[in-house]
């Protein structure tokens, strides 16, 4: 005998708020205020930028780092500093935010998509190999949702053929791949501090310049602040090469300082929230639990898994629904569909009156260009995981999966 659904009038599993609590609090609020008290509110001249950055470095093992505006703005930075320009083409993943994209636009550059492995949702290898051209000048890979790609393939890959690699980490802060933190591995290692990743300083973002080498920390340094070399004694605006003002304020600067000192216990919770999920729900027939490579950490932004539908006798979007009438929220997916079919790739312009830079390139961005990602896609149910959460919320997650796939199985 199953257990009555709640969609069938049978009881919810899950009938008590899930763990809360505040972000933010009187240290965000004493660093606020001391940097308002400096009476500059400028990376520059303040030190509250220079604090979160050698804070950051300290907890990540590394010489060099810059802060941006945004993830994007990082993302864009990296780019930047590695020397991507017009036509040149950067492999990336069909599933991530579109901040992944908007650097290699702006560089006149052009994204190629490489297909997915179907458990980790990260790019797999063997599909970046096969993208390379001569035109190839970088792997941007996406660390999706805190789980670490493959990297000793993908730098072999990038040594290989002699490409830069920029890691997008916007969502897997202190994951580690076979010991090694994520976005210390690449050339660039890029983070945001938007209001909905691991830690928040409103908006901000953060490359790290792996290389430990100081012209390209100074390069890097340049490209997010209008090319304006503030180092030494003078400050030298020769402007050899355009570049953007992605600069961050004092203020974030002063909030990520607090925020920086809660991260690792956000993440250590997280990841075992996490990794608790899969140890609850593998083995169950017709579910593939969110897949983390052996040695490796998750700091799961989200948690993912998905449904077989030739051994549940259900849809995707009947399960989720089932889930969540029975006190588990969840999302059907994640984002609707590949980044390739959204508009600017199926219309090629980037840019309002214009058809610049993909006028340059034959890379095409038909349906089926990444079966595997469209799959995950079309299968995947999403839940968070939240650091206030409980024990017992997510043996109720745990629960609530459980109950649903055991009544849906053929
Ligand atoms: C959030 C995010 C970005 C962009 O960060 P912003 O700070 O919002 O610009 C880029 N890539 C991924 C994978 C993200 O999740």
């Amino acid at each position: 005998m199953h257990e009555r659904l709640a969609i069938h009038g049978g009881p919810k599993v899950k009938d008590t708020p899930f763990g809360s609590g505040s972000r933010f609090g009187l240290a965000e609020a004493q660093e606020l205020l001391e940097a308002l008290q400096q009476n500059t509110l400028f990376y520059h001249t303040g030190s509250k930028v220079k604090q979160f950055l050698s804070d950051f470095n300290a907890l990540y093992g590394v010489k060099y780092s810059v802060a941006a505006s945004s993830g994007t703005a990082a993302i864009h930075v990296a780019l930047g500093a590695a020397g991507i320009t017009v036509g040149d083409e950067v492999i990336t993943s069909p599933i991530t935010d579109q901040g992944t994209l908007v650097g290699i636009l702006y560089q006149n550059a052009i994204p190629v998509f490489a297909d997915l492995d179907p458990h980790t949702y990260n790019m797999d290898p063997a599909s970046i190999e096969e993208r390379i051209t001569d035109r190839t000048k970088a792997i941007l890979v996406v660390h999706l949702a805190g789980n670490a790609c493959d990297m000793d393939a993908i730098m072999a890959i990038a040594v290989k053929y002699k490409l830069k690699v920029i890691e997008d980490c916007a969502q897997s802060y202190l994951t580690r791949y076979k010991g090694r933190l994520a976005g210390t591995i690449g050339d660039y290692g890029c983070f945001s501090t938007n209001d909905f990743k691991h830690i928040s300083t409103g908006d901000g973002g953060i490359v790290t310049v792996n290389s430990g080498q100081q012209s390209d920390y100074y390069r890097t340094h340049a490209f997010a602040d209008k090319n304006y070399m503030r180092f030494g004694g003078d400050v030298i605006r020769d402007l050899h090469y355009v570049a953007p003002n992605y600069r961050m304020t004092e203020l974030q600067g002063a909030v990520g300082i607090a925020q920086l000192k809660k991260l690792a216990w956000i993440c250590d919770a997280r990841q075992r929230y996490g990794d608790l999920v899969t140890e609850g729900i593998s083995g169950l027939q017709g579910i593939a639990p969110h897949h983390v490579q052996a040695g490796n950490a998750c700091t799961y932004w989200f948690y993912m898994f998905r449904i077989d539908e030739d051994v549940l006798n259900c849809s995707r979007e009947e399960f989720s629904y089932a889930l969540a009438e029975e006190g588990i929220a969840n999302t059907a997916g994640y984002i609707p569909d590949v980044v390739y079919m959204q508009p600017l790739f199926q219309q090629r312009q980037a840019y309002l009156n214009s058809g610049f830079p993909f006028e340059l390139s034959d890379v095409s961005y038909e349906r089926g260009l990444c079966p595997s990602a469209e799959r995950i896609l079309q299968t995947a149910i999403r839940i968070g995981i939240n650091e206030f959460y409980t024990e017992e919320d997510i043996k109720d997650i745990v629960r609530g999966i459980r109950k649903v796939a055991e009544y849906y199985k053929k």
